[in-house]
């Protein structure tokens, strides 16, 4: 069985950018009922005995386990999401993440742009990252739905959130501002840092 993770903060903590009503369903709806659905899905099989990201791995890109995959990486999608959002956050990394993203993305601006051009054009639902490729390199990539990156074997530092259900409420249609106000007051660049240094140690 598998249970909510608690959120890193209080659901007001991200105010005035995303507010208490917009994490009230967020959290305790969507990520919920993902939650709820996986274990309906798994119980009594084979799956219940393992962890969230070996069933992702195993339910990967198979038709049959659809419905075992989407809810189980929306899980993984949406605690991770969490995490890379904090109050106080924005501003710009340090030290070797922030040496590596002007190696692999020219300047940090060039990074911001790259993000939310990618957060802009993921059509419909989705997310966007900032992950580790397999080269060692950091790359960008946007994913649909409940797609994860850790299926194509790259480590994820950060995300965000582009189902409509996560900004709808405080931004309406308004993805790009959204996109702005993550980068600009939300992303948690001492979570990407801590990835970042799990990655360099495999
Ligand atoms: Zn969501």
């Amino acid at each position: 069985m598998f249970t909510l993770p608690p959120l890193p903060y209080a659901k007001n903590a991200l105010e005035p950018h995303i507010t208490a009503h917009t994490l009230s369903f967020h959290y305790d709806k969507h990520h919920q009922t993902y939650v709820t659905n996986l274990n309906n899905l798994i119980a009594n099989t084979d799956f219940a005995m393992l962890s969230l990201d070996d069933i992702i791995q195993k339910t990967a890109k198979l038709s049959e386990y659809t419905a075992i995959f989407n809810n189980a990486a929306q899980v993984w999608n949406h605690t991770f999401y969490w995490e890379s959002m904090t109050p106080n956050g924005g501003g710009t990394p340090t030290n070797d993440l922030n040496d590596a993203i002007t190696r692999d993305f020219g300047s940090f601006d060039a990074f911001r742009d790259t993000f939310k051009q990618a957060a802009l054009t993921q059509f419909g639902s989705g997310w966007a990252w900032l992950v580790v490729a397999h080269d060692k390199t950091l790359k960008i990539v946007k994913t649909s739905n409940a797609e994860c990156p850790i299926t194509e074997g790259m480590t994820p530092l950060v995300t965000i959130d582009v189902w409509e259900h996560a900004y709808y409420l405080d931004f309406q249609n308004r993805r790009a501002d959204y996109t702005e106000t993550f980068l600009t007051s939300l992303i948690n660049w001492h979570f990407a840092e801590s990835n970042f240094e799990k990655a360099k140690a495999v």
